[in-house]
């Protein structure tokens, strides 16, 4: 293998024979070395942030979510304005500087709702918003019968400041018909982030894998993120993450093969898949590394630990990570799958400082604010 320049990227078709052939060893070199290319200080970074998930009602019911429920549901919930205010005064008490938030798609909200949301969380607090992925945004411009770039000027006016790239799954339509029939298609996952991007907001770009994909699949969607990187420049970070199976329909939750939790019937009955059980360590590793290769034009790769745990998280920093995501003060959606992984600020340092990196504290757009 050779180093990879700017003028000399892989093709798609060199990403696919390296996704399948290279040894696991050899690709992790290869991404280590574009890695420490782009971060020479061997610095690895994190956020201080909270996950707010405003409410857990969807209609969208994905297959591969353990979170969603109906609006009649016992534990359905939309959390009210002080209980939102409490969790984002205790995440600047601790330190932080962003909350993400995120939730459903709830039939009862409208564009209001957002705008009367936002300008109530800036009247108060001095706090990066990142928030609203693209089947959100897409959802409240079609309630509110508005464009894309009407709602996110409108939602940017109200003090949105940066949109996660939750949603994304993987960016190809045949895999979202069966993890996702009613999400948002890839075109306009795309146009939100394109719209995002030209108004001046930072995104972050995600992928789920280990479902049912391809690696053809794979290598699409990292092909779709370059080329709107290439275009835009807006995109701050890639976040592979990997398919958690409990309590989902895809993992099997009512074909009496998921890893148990909740009991509900399946109501997504579109589709009826297979169960999934999701990717292994060295899968994971494998796509991480990959990621680095082929997204020459993004500086941040993210380590899961959400999904890995800290320990295969400090192994992803030799296979191109180099930032560990948020300290996630709060986490619903991927916890509601049973993975839960009871982590501290202190833990992610130690995690980062003995994998033999310096853990720093940044920003939502990577501005390094402490090191430890
Ligand atoms: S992944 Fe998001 S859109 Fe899909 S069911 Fe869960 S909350 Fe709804």
């Amino acid at each position: 293998m050779t180093e990879q320049t700017t003028n000399d990227r892989i093709s798609r078709k060199e990403a696919l024979t390296l996704f399948k052939d290279a040894d696991l060893l050899g690709l992790g070199m290869w991404a280590d070395i574009i890695r420490k290319a782009l971060h020479p200080e061997e610095v690895c970074t994190f956020v201080v942030d909270r996950n707010i998930n405003y409410t857990n009602v969807c209609i969208n019911k994905c297959t591969f979510c353990a979170f969603w429920r109906d609006e009649d549901d016992a534990d359905a919930y939309l959390l009210d304005r002080e209980t939102i205010f409490k969790k984002i005064e205790e995440t600047i008490a601790l330190g932080g500087t962003q909350i993400l938030i995120q939730g459903g798609l709830h039939p009862a909200l409208d564009i209001f709702y957002y705008v009367d949301l936002l300008a109530s969380i800036k009247e108060r607090f001095d706090i990066n918003v990142h928030g609203f992925s693209p089947p959100e945004i897409c959802y409240i411009a079609d309630a509110s019968d508005l464009t894309i770039q009407e709602t996110l000027t409108i939602l940017k006016a109200a003090g949105l400041d940066s949109i996660p790239g939750g949603g994304a799954e993987i960016l190809s339509d045949r895999v979202r018909e069966v993890l996702s029939p009613k999400k948002i298609k890839s075109s306009r996952w795309l146009e939100v982030m394109e719209a995002a991007h030209g108004l001046g907001m930072r995104t972050t770009a995600t992928m789920m894998f280990g479902s049912i994909e391809t690696p053809g699949d794979i290598v699409t969607h990292l092909d779709a993120i370059r080329q709107l990187q290439d275009k835009t420049g807006g995109f701050t970070a890639f976040i592979p993450w990997s398919f958690q199976p409990g309590n989902t329909e895809l993992g099997g939750r009512d074909s009496g093969l998921g890893t148990g939790g909740r009991t509900k019937r399946a109501k997504s009955k579109t589709q009826n898949p297979k169960p999934s059980y999701g990717a292994t360590a060295v899968e994971y590793l494998r796509v991480l590394a990959l990621s680095r290769i082929y997204l020459d034009n993004i500086d941040n790769i993210q380590a899961s630990w959400v999904t890995q745990g800290l320990k295969l998280a400090q192994v992803a920093l030799r296979f191109g990570a180099n930032d560990f995501g948020s300290t996630m003060i709060e986490e619903n959606v991927v916890a509601s799958t049973g993975v839960s992984y009871a982590v501290s600020m202190q833990d992610i340092i130690n995690a980062i400082r003995t994998a033999g990196f310096v853990p720093a504290q940044r920003d939502t757009r990577y501005n390094l604010l402490r090191l430890f």
